[in-house]
């Protein structure tokens, strides 16, 4: 292996064109990466090439044109097993993202449970993580069971051995919250789980955006994320499930691509990937998020991660030094990503964004699609503030003497 170059902030910004040439010519920043990250320019390239070069329909024609996307489509895919340290490509499955994947799980995993079985979730989940297993819950009378959170709005492991029963089936938990942060200990989950014989889902919509993945070695079953969090395009993202678990599931949806023959006398189905694919995939996003997990699995991680970190230091420190404002989430650097969600007594999230953007701070304000864990922190809402590798000292700089300024002009 070739050594990474080591990880320089501003030639990192300099990669993704809406932060380096921002529109309007003012300088952008950007602190939602947790909602959406920018695009980073390889995978605009990649998109452009395919739309330019290589437009067809996949694993369908015989032309040119549709074995060059076929192959680019086949490429992403490998790509992303790369990224996840996954062996076997075709336990990759390309859905619309992080919702589609836990949807396609919750409705084919989910067919294989009987009454009475259970499914653990948390507190700390993200809308996407609890309501397509209350469906379930609703379709197949299978039992929701909600692991509650710490105080620092961390996953309480103290408490999981006395949340899992014999009956249940799946361990739903995010990898890492989009609102406090928190990092899970996923050893710990893992352990827990295999001693009741739950399999291990979990949501990597924020944690898969923060470098490479060794997924197996996790000990995990499922994994899901989303490109659009990911530095790629939108509309596409992945599920990852180990091929034995995979190849027992039934299709989630049924049309073209994910047959290997039809007739009225019955249809017999594609094997892994294409069973879970129906229809024509997101072929220029899965081109695009693959060249976007190319250049994130070549980024020098271990210098991103320092260089966010001490951006997260510096707007933990500068929260604490702000009259009213509390963090929900843990107060250290340690297993937290950065994601920092606050509140300012008196000003309600929205003004704070609202103030903000007027300096071209792009923050996030409201529930996060986290409701139960905003009524856990008894709160309506809150601010939060996220960081990607492309964040800057200016960012922050911004950041801190505008909501000074808030503070001074709206409390
Ligand atoms: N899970 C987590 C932890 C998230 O942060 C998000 C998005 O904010 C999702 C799931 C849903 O992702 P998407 O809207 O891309 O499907």
């Amino acid at each position: 292996m070739t050594p990474k170059k080591p990880f320089d902030p501003a030639a990192c910004r300099e990669e993704f064109p809406l932060l380096a040439d921002p529109p309007g010519g003012k300088p952008m920043h950007y602190l939602d990466s947790a909602a959406t990250a920018q695009t980073v320019a390889a995978a605009l390239r990649a998109v452009r090439r395919h739309e330019t070069m290589t437009r067809a329909n996949v694993l369908r024609g015989v032309h040119f044109l549709a074995e060059a996307a076929t192959d680019a489509y086949d490429q992403a895919r490998r790509a992303v097993a790369r990224y996840l340290g996954v062996a076997d490509a075709e336990e990759v499955i390309f859905t619309g993202g992080t919702t589609g994947s836990i949807n396609l799980l919750a409705h084919s995993f989910g067919s294989l449970l009987a009454e009475g079985d259970e499914i653990l979730v948390s507190e700390l989940e993200h809308h996407s993580n609890i309501v397509p297993w209350q469906m379930l819950a609703e379709r197949r009378g299978v039992r929701l069971r909600v692991l509650p959170v710490t105080e620092d709005g961390r996953l309480d492991l103290d408490r999981l051995p006395a949340h899992l029963s014999a009956r249940c089936k799946l361990v739903a938990l995010t990898h890492a919250s989009n609102v406090t942060g928190a990092i899970a200990d996923v050893g710990r989950i893992v352990e827990t789980a295999r001693a009741v014989g739950a399999r291990v889902f979990l949501d990597g919509a924020q944690r898969a955006p923060q470098g490479p993945l060794d997924l197996p070695a996790l000990g995990i079953d499922f994994y899901a994320f989303s490109s659009h969090k990911l530095y790629g395009p939108t509309g596409v993202g992945v599920l990852w499930g180990r091929r034995p678990l995979l190849e027992a599931m039934p299709p989630f949806m049924g049309g073209g691509g994910m047959i290997e023959q039809v007739s009225f006398a019955g249809t017999r189905y594609a094997g892994i990937p294409r069973r879970f694919e129906a229809g024509t995939p997101p072929i220029a996003e899965a081109i695009g998020l693959g060249a976007a997990v190319g250049w994130a699995g070549g980024l020098d991680w271990a210098g991103a991660t320092a260089h966010e970190a001490r951006l997260t230091g510096r707007i933990l420190d500068g929260l604490a030094g702000i009259r009213g404002a509390k963090v929900i989430g843990p107060a250290g650097l340690q297993n937290r990503l950065g994601v920092i969600a606050f509140t300012i007594d008196g000003l309600h999230p929205h003004d704070v964004c609202q103030w903000l953007d007027r300096r071209n701070v792009a923050l996030r304000g409201g529930h996060h699609c986290a409701q139960p864990l905003m009524e856990r922190f008894g709160v309506a809402g809150t601010t939060r503030a996220s960081i990607a590798p492309y964040n800057s000292d200016a960012d922050v700089d911004a950041l801190l003497a505008g909501l000074d300024e808030a503070v001074a002009r709206l409390a």
